[in-house]
This record gives structure tokens, C-alpha cells and sequence, in this order.
């Protein structure tokens, strides 16, 4: 085989240029509230888990509170803490 191999692809798109999405509670100024559980649930993974921040899109502030949120409504047994 002696195909050129280092062909240099300077032409692609540059990633990391995407526009991160803004954190929802920055922009509608929503209260988070451990009661509401589809709302807290949207957060968690389908096993139970706190989403990560990539996976929530929340600032750093935001996901703090998201984490405290979710681990409040986890004790009053309102979510689960795992789900197998
Ligand atoms: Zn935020």
C-alpha cells in the first residue's frame, strides 16, 4: 500500500467553535424547587445519577444548586438514589 497517508486536513470545521448553550436558570431566572420532581428528575440520569454539567448545560453556579436540589428531594425519598 503506498497511499499518501499524511494528507493534511487543515479544511475541517474547527471544533469547540460551537455556541455552548446558555444555563436555563440564567436565562429564565427559574427557581429550582426540590418538589417538583419532573423537573428535578430532568436533571438525573436514567439510573438515578446527578447529570454532569455537559449533560444538563448549567453554569457552575447552577449546577450546585442543581446538585443540593437533587440530593434534597433524594433524601425526603422523593427520587430515587439508584435505579438498577
Ligand atoms: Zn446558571
Amino acid at each position: 500500500m503506498t497511499r499518501e497517508r499524511r494528507e493534511p486536513k487543515r479544511s475541517r470545521p474547527q471544533f469547540r467553535k460551537k455556541k455552548r448553550r446558555p444555563c436555563v436558570f440564567c436565562v429564565d431566572k427559574k427557581a429550582l424547587d426540590y418538589k417538583d420532581i419532573g423537573f428535578v428528575r430532568r436533571f438525573m440520569t436514567d439510573r438515578g445519577k446527578i447529570a454532569p454539567r455537559r449533560l444538563s448545560g448549567c453554569c457552575a453556579l447552577h449546577q450546585r444548586m442543581v446538585a443540593k436540589v437533587v440530593k434534597r428531594a433524594r433524601q425526603l425519598g422523593l427520587v430515587p438514589y439508584s435505579v438498577e
